[in-house]
């Protein structure tokens, strides 16, 4: 069912200076009136004019840093008065909301383990209405458009128009080598259903490590995304959470200058920008493709120490014979022709047959 939001775009917000990419930026958590004061200068001084800053932090064990607390709203208003950054907090509750709007706090995000839950999703929505605060909401830890909509829809209704999105990809206990599963498609899925929604990726927290900062913001990039969140502390070793992924200021500089942005002020940059992010799409979607293919191989060596273990032949041609017989006729159901069905899963079956005959071998 489509839903429709009534959204003011980003651009229209004031606080954006520049259309692309719109970037937020600052500590995971504010720690102390010092840290932060020097990260948002160091910001600053390279034109970053929204500042982010966790001050109540949802961390997975108690005991870790919780955040400071309300005391670290006086230093986010200093940011403010003193460099007139727009600043940024994450919110979980009606509390938190009301504790924001008191200390002036300009924007607000939701974060992912909030927009799962639609109970904390109507009361923080709630706690809003009546304030022009835009609000960004990241994507639930779980990969559920239908609940991320819900949080904006709940948003929405409660008069909420300067709406927006980050991207954070989502929580997998599959071995990979960044902290979440991007989950791209989604983001594309999103986007693509509401082009207005001010739409930003947070490759800190997808990435989990600085090293894969820049692929990710470049690839955030390159599906047209129009902004990033990105985790930026003046001394990141001595953070008190997610010290591996926060950026020095300077570091976040040379970040944005690498990125290749692509505008479309000609023709010839339309069509550029627009086959690059039909491309990048592609990208996703092949290594979707490896991802599938190594978990059926794993699959594969499974069924060849059963057979193995019940000394069975590996062959079963009766068996193989049925499986492509179903996959072209489910093919035709897609419009995928008999001969490419026919020349992929025999390619994807011999190699299966190969990785069966190693672990008999073995
Ligand atoms: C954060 O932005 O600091 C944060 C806790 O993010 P997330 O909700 O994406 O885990
Ligand atoms: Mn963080």
């Amino acid at each position: 069912m489509a839903h429709e939001l009534d959204i003011v775009p980003g651009t229209e917000w004031g606080c954006f200076t520049l259309p692309r990419p719109m970037c937020i930026a600052g500590p995971c958590s504010a720690e102390s009136e010092e840290q932060v004061m020097e990260t948002a200068r160091g910001l600053h001084a390279f034109g970053i004019h929204v500042f982010r800053a966790g001050i109540w932090k949802p961390r997975t064990h108690p005991g870790s840093f919780e955040g400071i607390g309300t005391p670290g709203l006086k230093w986010l208003r200093r940011v403010k008065q003193e460099l007139g950054m727009w600043t940024c907090t994450e919110v979980a509750s009606e509390k938190h909301v009301l504790e924001c709007i008191k200390y002036g706090v300009d924007m607000v995000w939701v974060g992912a383990r909030t927009s799962a839950n639609p109970f904390l999703m109507q009361e923080i929505a709630d706690a809003l209405s009546g304030t022009d605060m835009p609000v960004l909401v990241k994507n639930p830890v779980n990969p559920d458009i239908d609940l991320w909509i819900g949080a904006l829809e709940r948003l929405n209704r409660a008069g909420i128009r300067k709406l927006g999105v980050i991207h954070r990809g989502f929580s997998t206990s599959e071995p990979i080598a960044y902290r979440n599963d991007p989950g791209w498609k989604i983001a594309i899925e999103l986007r693509t259903r509401y082009p207005q929604l001010a739409f930003f990726a947070d490759p800190s927290h997808m990435a989990g490590d600085r090293k894969y900062l820049l692929e990710l913001s470049q690839r955030a990039m390159d599906l047209g995304l129009d902004g990033l969140m990105v985790e930026s502390h003046c001394n990141p070793a001595c953070a008190l959470s997610d010290a591996k992924q926060q950026l020095m200021p300077a570091d976040l500089q040379h970040l944005l200058e690498s990125l290749v942005i692509r505008d479309n002020t000609s023709d010839s940059q339309a069509y550029k920008e627009g086959i690059d992010a039909l491309r990048a799409q592609i990208d996703v979607l092949d290594e979707n493709l490896l991802f599938t293919l190594a978990s059926r191989m794993k699959v594969s060596a499974k069924i060849g120490q059963y057979k193995r273990d019940h000394n069975v032949a590996i062959l079963q041609a009766g068996r193989w014979e049925q499986v492509l017989a179903d996959m072209v006729e489910k093919g035709a159901s897609y419009g995928l022709s008999e001969q490419a069905i026919t020349a992929i899963m025999t390619a994807i079956h011999d190699e299966s047959v190969r990785v069966q005959n190693e672990v008999l071998k073995a």
